[in-house]
């Protein structure tokens, strides 16, 4: 399968080579033509603010929506998340509008507040899966059409909604391919 990975900024090795260990082709999406032949799309970690400028700059927002509202499995870690969020709290601007969530930035609080933990989820893998979380956001509030996957704290850390999975956590920075597999085999598309 051939699976895009938005590159503009953040954690975008991660994640390209994830993809190539689970046998699949990672592609560097940068402008509206890498989008032809992909099959899904990672939006990584990183800053949003920065990602969601190069999104606009770049005019890729705009077919990069098309494509996600028509289907295209789409996964955001972390700064992906925020912006696949229909809302932020305590900011005015948005970017991809593409899944009914609220989130909160640096919900977890600033860099020194990071933190590491396992966990079961039921859908993911049968064994406890490593959760890193970096200056990470949460869910503050869904649509009834999301299905909540993970909380933490008694907040949501990943959903799903159609085509689009969120994770304020990194998968991409661990060894466990689980999340990958998931993503890859879970949402319905195109593919
Ligand atoms: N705090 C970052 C933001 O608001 C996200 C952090 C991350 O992606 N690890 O964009």
């Amino acid at each position: 399968m051939k699976v895009g990975v938005l590159s503009f900024q953040g954690g975008v090795i991660e994640h390209l080579n994830h993809i190539k260990l689970l046998g699949h082709i990672g592609i560097e999406v940068k402008k509206e033509e890498d989008l032809n032949d992909i099959e899904a799309i990672i939006l990584p970690g990183g800053e949003s603010t920065t990602i969601g400028k190069l999104l606009k700059v770049t005019g890729l927002i705009t077919p990069l929506k098309k494509k996600i509202k028509s289907g295209l499995p789409t996964w955001g870690t972390c700064a992906g998340m925020i912006l696949l969020a229909n809302e932020i709290e305590a900011q005015e601007e948005k970017y991809l509008e593409a899944m009914d969530i609220k989130v909160e930035r640096n919900g977890f609080g600033t860099q020194i507040d990071s933190f590491k933990i396992r966990k079961g989820i039921k859908e993911v893998s049968d064994k406890n899966v490593e959760l890193v979380f970096i200056r990470a956001p949460y869910i503050t509030e869904v649509k009834e059409t999301v299905e909540i996957l993970c909380e933490v704290d008694n907040k949501i850390v990943a959903a799903k909604q159609k085509n689009i999975i969120v994770t304020a956590f990194h998968p991409e920075l661990t060894d466990d391919l689980s999340f990958l597999s998931y993503f890859l085999k879970s949402t319905p598309g195109e593919i």
